[in-house]
């Protein structure tokens, strides 16, 4: 579904502007809970939700019917605290040596993912009391109690007693690929270690957004979905069932006519083969739009694709506009970098990368503006 333009309003003066429309992500959030259900569905608003704007996007989608969030640090924890008073805060990086008291303080729950951080979140009084999470490994390697760990709980049960768990996950590693055998084997795993562990009956949690499209089996409890609110697709190779999130726009600064023969940009890696017309637009790779697209990336006007040609730089690139109607391609005309006929996993495609790294990259530069879900139109203050 298209993304609608904002009306003339302060962004109309920007250079570039990035449009986000929180009834997308609230919509996304209801067919993801209404495929999940009877599993709740907890959202990840980590990194400032996915770059979006983590104090227009939680609320947003506490309003759509969310009351479990996913942060990683506890910074992003006490911001997300002040916004939402009552909602359920569960921060994935678990304790931050010495600051066990600032997650009670502010009643978030860290996601104990270590033996060490188990015993330091006991040591400071909390276990007992300040509920918690804990994370089992099962293939990431990277947070989560080690199958060595596990063992070493098994066989010292009371260092869990004193817990108040309110929930038990793991993360999948190939998530976005149901044909991946690591899927069930890390279910499997995580199933076996929660019976060890005598945690068969606190919430349990395994799918993130890719997780969440793989069928019942992965469901659990709850699952923890953030890429596909934001218009990711969830599954590698399938059709996207989400809705474009994002909009971003740059203005034409000029057109100019250049010879057959020119080169253009820094290193003159494109070199014109007929006479042409080029577009440089406001945005480089200071705003997220990264080096990586030079020669590669395409770009929209209107229905028009055209090309990156030349690298990116800072504050700048250039499009060939040779093919796009005159009436297109003008000084102060919008282009859609990001839009309805190219998507974040579009761009990302062309510049090698994911599209969560092009969503969390977005520059600060931009004029943001929020489409909100009730129909009140506002640009970001
Ligand atoms: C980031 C993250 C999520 C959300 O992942 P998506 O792929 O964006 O849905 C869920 N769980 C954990 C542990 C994460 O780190």
């Amino acid at each position: 579904m298209p993304i609608a333009e904002p009306g003339a309003g302060p962004t109309e003066i920007a250079a570039a502007r990035l449009i986000v429309d929180l009834g997308a992500i609230a919509g996304n959030f209801r067919l993801i809970a209404k495929r999940a259900a009877p599993a709740a569905v907890g959202v990840a608003v980590k990194a400032d939700a996915y770059g979006l704007g983590m104090a227009r996007v939680g609320p947003a989608l506490h309003d759509a019917g969310a009351r479990v969030f996913f942060v990683a640090w506890l910074e992003e924890g006490i911001a997300l605290r002040h916004l939402l008073p009552e909602a359920e805060i569960f921060c994935l990086n678990g304790v931050a040596p010495g600051a066990a008291d600032a997650y009670a303080a502010h009643r978030l729950m860290p996601i104990l993912g270590s033996l060490e951080e188990i015993d330091e979140w006991r040591a400071a009084g909390h276990g007992g009391k300040a509920p918690a999470g804990l994370q089992i490994d099962s293939g990431m390697a990277r947070l989560g109690l080690s199958a060595e760990e596990v063992d070493q709980l098994v066989a010292d049960r009371q260092r869990l007693d004193g817990l108040n768990l309110t929930l038990v996950m793991s993360h999948l590693s190939c998530g976005d690929d149901p044909a991946d055998p690591l899927n069930l084997a890390q279910r499997a795993s995580f199933e076996r270690d929660r019976g060890r562990l005598g945690l068969v009956s606190i919430r349990s949690s395994l799918a993130a957004s890719g997780g969440s499209f793989q069928g019942l089996d992965f469901l659990l409890d709850l699952v923890r979905p953030g890429a596909a609110l934001y218009g990711l697709a969830p599954l590698m190779g399938q059709a996207n069932l989400m809705a474009q999130v994002v909009r971003l726009q740059a203005k034409i600064l000029q057109v100019r006519r250049v010879d057959r023969g020119m080169t253009v940009g820094y290193g003159a890696t494109h070199r014109t083969t007929r006479p042409s017309r080029l577009a440089t637009l406001s945005t480089g790779y200071a705003d997220g739009y990264f080096r990586s697209l030079s020669n590669r990336g395409h770009a929209y006007l209107g229905p028009v694709r055209v090309p990156v040609v030349g690298r990116v730089s800072m504050d700048l690139l250039t499009l060939d506009v040779t093919d796009a109607p005159p009436e297109l391609a003008r000084r102060g005309a919008w282009v859609d970098l990001i839009g309805p006929h190219h998507t974040v996993d579009d761009l990302a495609a062309e510049a090698g990368t994911i599209g969560y790294e092009i969503l969390t990259a977005l520059g600060a530069r931009y004029a943001r503006h929020y489409l909100p879900a009730d129909g009140k139109a506002g640009a970001a203050t």
